[in-house]
């Protein structure tokens, strides 16, 4: 399992800084986004430093299959499953990504306008 002392969700994974933990098993962490966009704003991290999806393989997809499982029982926990919610994965410069380990947004609990910025 990659890990990275530079990288701010490797250190909320390895507990070294605080987070609001909503969910985590082995393969992945569900925090609080610390900045929220909506008043649901989850993280989905998989545990494993990947910089993005630029960097995932076929080894992945168990991995990218169960961030999808995981998110859909996490906006039904969260009561936003029938008003309708987001899940984001920002890529890159233009895809507007400023944390470089792979992770997903997890939006609702308002009307999210499309397309995005
Ligand atoms: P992105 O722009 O897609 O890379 O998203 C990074 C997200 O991480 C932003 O929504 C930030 O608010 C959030 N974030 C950055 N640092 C922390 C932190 N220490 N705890 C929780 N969320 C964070
Ligand atoms: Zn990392």
């Amino acid at each position: 399992m990659t890990s990275y002392s530079d990288c701010v969700f490797c250190r909320i994974i390895n507990r070294e800084i605080p987070s609001d933990i909503i969910f985590e098993d082995e393969q992945l962490l569900a925090i609080a986004d610390i900045d929220p966009a909506a008043p649901v704003h989850l993280l989905i991290i998989p545990r494993d430093h990947i910089s993005s999806l630029n960097g995932v393989d076929i080894a992945n997809q168990n991995l990218l299959g169960h961030i999808q499982i995981i998110s859909a029982r996490l906006a039904q926990e969260k009561g936003v499953a029938v008003s309708g919610y987001r899940l984001v994965c920002n890529n890159g410069n233009d895809g507007g990504q400023t944390v470089l380990h792979l992770h997903y947004h997890l939006l609702g609990g308002r009307e999210l306008r499309w397309p995005p910025g």
